[in-house]
């Protein structure tokens, strides 16, 4: 279904009936505060360079969406990172009311919610298929609103890119000594992971990756996968370019609104910003199913660009870690403890349903 037809589809109706189809509660009833005619002009601030491909226009078309399924009475300016706020302070201006709503991703806000890292993903944790179940269908999306609930922040899932690559790297790593001193880009769990593994994570923001690369300020990058990285020009800067992305197998985007914007909405508004983070959330993954596809045939094809798998002791070594770290995080941290715990029942569970349809389905295409 294109889009313009998931709009056109948007009646109330509609969107009642799809919130019940879905797990997510119905909004409460309208205040004598919130008139039926009102109109709102919002404020999105976001993580991402102007109009960036999958992660930005994700951004833009959420706020397009809003906007053309209540009529216009939501109206949403989008900001790129550092127009309005900088990249790693989105959480903050949507929980002060600088803006009405944000985008971005739940790891980028660790050094203020450590346990916000386990929403975002967790290293060979959750596809997107699975993330969408556990927020949806299991336990997620609670911890989620009740993790940002003291901020003023309400959170949606409104975008994921599915499982995305290990990066891209100036020389071969062929085993886990490679990766001492290694200088990477990586945020989250997975920058924890590979501290402990003798390299040195590096937070930074999308629009400063490519420079830090070619100046070899940092050795490795990883960014999204192949729809994204050839948009940033990796491939030019640095030959290698590892799977699988270990540290994000499913990582999920994010929305969010200030608490006080949200509730000046009439119930009918909420149901529809509602409906529309979760079109956002299946249109992202759409799209990069569809465009990873493409750039990976492009970069296969690039004679200076060699694709490779990770080597099975680095992975093991990678897994060694995480669990470590899992386990001193949440043996410290109650709300991360709360969340992995509840990720971690559901995950367990899914493994053996996950082996026998998805990946037996796709061992299949080649017989
Ligand atoms: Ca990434």
């Amino acid at each position: 279904m294109k889009r313009r037809d998931v709009i056109a589809g948007l009646g109330t109706g509609a969107l009642a009936a799809g919130l019940a189809g879905c797990g997510q509660e119905a909004a409460g009833p309208a205040t004598s505060e919130t008139a039926p005619g009102k109109t709102f002009d919002w404020k999105m601030v976001t993580t991402w360079p102007p109009n960036f491909p999958g992660l930005g226009t994700g951004a833009t078309n959420l706020a397009k969406m809003i906007e053309s399924a209540s009529g216009g009475r939501i109206k949403i300016r989008v900001y790129a990172a550092g127009e309005l706020v900088p990249a790693f302070e989105v959480f903050d201006a949507v929980s002060q009311g600088t803006a009405e709503m944000g985008h971005g991703g739940a790891y980028y806000w660790k050094s203020k919610i450590e346990a916000a890292q386990f929403i975002a993903t967790v290293p060979f944790g959750l596809n997107a298929a699975e993330m969408n179940g556990w927020m949806y269908y299991g336990n997620g999306l609670e911890l989620y609103e009740k993790l940002y609930s003291p901020f003023d922040v309400i959170p949606f899932p409104a975008g994921n890119t599915g499982a995305q690559m290990g990066g891209w790297y100036n020389r071969e790593i062929n085993n886990v000594e490679d990766l001492k001193g290694l200088k990477m880009r990586i945020p989250g769990l997975g920058g924890e992971v590979l501290a402990r593994a003798g390299g040195t994570p590096v937070s930074l923001p999308g629009g400063e990756i490519f420079t830090a690369l070619q100046t070899g300020n940092i050795d490795a990058t990883e960014w999204v996968g192949p729809y994204n990285d050839i948009a940033f020009g990796f491939h030019r800067v640095a030959k290698y370019y590892y799977y699988p992305g270990w540290h994000e197998p499913g990582p999920m985007l994010e929305a969010m609104i200030n608490r006080q914007a949200w509730e000046s909405l009439p119930a009918d508004l909420q149901a529809l910003v509602k409906t529309c983070c979760q079109a956002a959330n299946c249109d992202m993954l759409a799209e990069y199913s569809y465009r990873n596809a493409e750039a990976l045939q492009t970069l296969r094809n690039d004679p200076d660009v060699n694709v490779l798998p990770f080597p099975t002791a680095v992975l093991q070594e990678m897994k060694r870690h995480t669990n470590d770290v899992v386990a001193e995080i949440t043996g410290r941290n109650a709300d991360a403890k709360a969340i992995y715990d509840s990720l971690r029942e559901y995950q367990v569970r899914s493994t053996p349903w996950q082996l026998i349809s998805e990946s037996s389905s796709l061992s299949t295409r080649n017989l």
